[in-house]
């Protein structure tokens, strides 16, 4: 489930509201030239994308924070702020994560490779690195460098954050 928004402060304050009610919900940034105070209709209407642009852009959306931040003794204490969450995601690389388990085969801007969520018989899966993000044209499994730990080692978000944080500070 998403929820889209636009990108003033407003917006942002209305999604986290949305969040406590909705704990799938996602936030999704609309890109700048879609103009101030827009919605997701404008994205379509007054930009045109298509709904693939659009599928494009749900790859990027963020988890919302939780509304109340739970901390469980034992645990390593988990980002809870997006902006942590954010430097997280890019102090490491899809493409580098996504090698360890995947053979990936450069395709321009991107890379393919079998994807490793469904029974793939030729290479579905894409990488973008722009965008760091995954879409799979066959299984339509999509994410973030983060999701892509979650499906493939069956961590939890917790988990796969504290996975994360492994992988970009080994030492720690
Ligand atoms: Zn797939």
């Amino acid at each position: 489930m998403y929820v889209c928004f636009d990108r003033d402060r407003a917006g942002e304050v209305g999604a986290e509201k949305v969040a406590g009610l909705l704990p799938q919900a996602r936030i999704v940034r609309l890109p700048e030239e879609v103009g101030e105070s827009a919605d997701v209709t404008d994205f379509f209407v007054r930009l045109k994308k298509s709904r693939g642009e659009f599928l494009e852009l749900l790859q990027q959306a963020e988890p919302l924070p939780l509304p109340l931040p739970q901390q469980s003794r034992g645990q390593s204490p988990v980002p809870n702020n997006r902006s942590e969450i954010e430097a997280l995601k890019r102090s490491v690389r899809i493409e580098e994560i996504a090698r360890r388990y995947l053979e990936l085969q450069p395709n321009g801007q991107r890379f393919i490779a079998r994807c490793p969520f469904h029974e793939d018989q030729h290479p579905s899966f894409v990488l973008y690195p722009e965008s760091q993000s995954f879409y799979c044209f066959g299984c339509q499994a999509y994410g973030d460098v983060i999701t892509f730990l979650m499906r493939i080692e069956r961590l939890t978000f917790p988990e796969a954050l504290d996975a994360l944080r492994k992988i970009a500070s080994p030492a720690a």
